[in-house]
């Protein structure tokens, strides 16, 4: 499918469970790629998107730049690494699961590697907000979601917005 016409997909497409594949080659079709996840990240007002979620199982996500709110990085084949395991707790949202929080635990101290869309090596270490964004992306590549990570007390309190979900018509 044409870049350009990639849409948010939302739970329960199977494209949101599978385990990415990496990316061999950035060319004009990566570029092309990572350009609309940007745009639609925007347009949904999220912090972050990753390529399954716009129905392409590749090793890619997008956010917006800790430093600066209006650039967006772009991360490649990302690899993470915890470099503080303290565990927190922050409600998340998802742009694949609309009106569902889910209070996730997670460490608050990680390196992120990966590439940018010039091919050159990006590493950056957080124990902020940013680092549970890299953390909650990269779960997206590995096919896994913020359901998947959720309390006895969450799963009860989401049943009812799940099942509205997976009946919805999108
Ligand atoms: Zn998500």
């Amino acid at each position: 499918m044409d870049a350009d016409e990639l849409d948010i997909v939302y739970w329960p497409d199977p494209v949101l469970q599978a385990v990415a594949t990496p990316i061999d080659t950035i060319d004009d079709y990566v570029h092309a790629l990572a350009g609309r996840m940007i745009e639609l990240m925007y347009e949904a007002d999220g912090i972050g998107l990753a390529a399954p979620q716009v129905g392409i199982s590749r090793r890619l996500f997008v956010t917006r730049d800790p430093g600066n709110d209006d650039d967006a990085v772009v991360w490649i084949n990302p690899s993470i690494e915890v470099i503080d395991d303290t565990p927190g707790d922050a409600t998340e949202g998802c742009l694949s699961l609309p009106d569902i929080d889910i209070c996730v635990r997670r460490p608050v101290g990680i390196r992120i590697t990966g590439q940018n869309l010039q091919g050159e090596t990006l590493v950056l270490e957080s124990d902020e907000h940013i680092a549970r964004v890299w953390q909650h992306e990269f779960d997206h590549l590995e096919g896994r979601l913020i359901t998947d990570r959720m309390s006895t007390m969450d799963r009860l309190r989401t049943r009812k917005a799940l099942r509205t979900l997976r009946q919805r018509e999108f």
